[in-house]
């Protein structure tokens, strides 16, 4: 039987020389893939309490749309700077060369709310640990936080453990 893995490819030197590019819209494409993946992420936050989903830019919207749609509840976007029609509120994070910013609709979470935090991939952890900021300064309680890959030797899971998330992954 295949995993999750055994869908994902691998794209040499993309975006850049040096860089192994693990890309998931093979496994998206796939309907077996597909749901396994989504079925997967899932199954550790069964029973419990979740509000909203919030998805990080680009995949993670996908996956979180699925997601929210299985759990009927509601789907939230953070999405690069300057992206979101209405008010927002920023954070920005380092990257290897610079700096990014990923923005929040200011009234999309409210106090209290139960958030699962999902993308496709955790490396450093840079973007997942903008958008919780993001999260918690409206209020919003992370339940969770779902990656189909996680990268271990960036650091990203040590990282969000840190800063008191759960962190579920599907593989490495
Ligand atoms: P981090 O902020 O944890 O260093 O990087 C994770 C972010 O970059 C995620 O939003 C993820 O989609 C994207 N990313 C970085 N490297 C890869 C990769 O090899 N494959 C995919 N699919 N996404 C990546």
């Amino acid at each position: 039987m295949k995993t999750v893995k055994d869908y994902i490819r691998t794209i040499v030197d993309f975006p850049h020389e040096g860089i192994m590019f693990r890309d998931v819209t093979t496994l998206f494409a796939d309907p077996r893939g597909f749901r396994m993946a989504i079925d997967q992420m899932l199954h550790p936050f069964a029973g419990q309490e979740i509000d909203k989903v919030v998805g990080l830019e680009a995949r993670g919207f996908i996956l979180g749309g699925a997601i929210a749609h299985q759990l009927s509840t509601g789907f939230v976007p953070i999405r690069k700077k300057g992206k979101l029609p209405g008010p927002v509120i920023s954070e920005e994070y380092q990257l290897e060369y610079g700096e990014a910013v990923v923005e929040l609709h200011d009234d999309a979470i409210s106090a209290g709310e139960k958030i699962l935090v999902v993308d496709d991939l955790l490396a450093t952890g840079g973007t997942a640990a903008a958008g919780i900021r993001l999260i918690e300064r409206l209020g919003g309680e992370i339940v969770g936080c779902s990656f189909i890959i996680d990268l271990p030797a960036l650091g990203g899971r040590k990282k969000l453990e840190a800063m008191g998330m759960g962190v579920e992954t599907l593989c490495e």
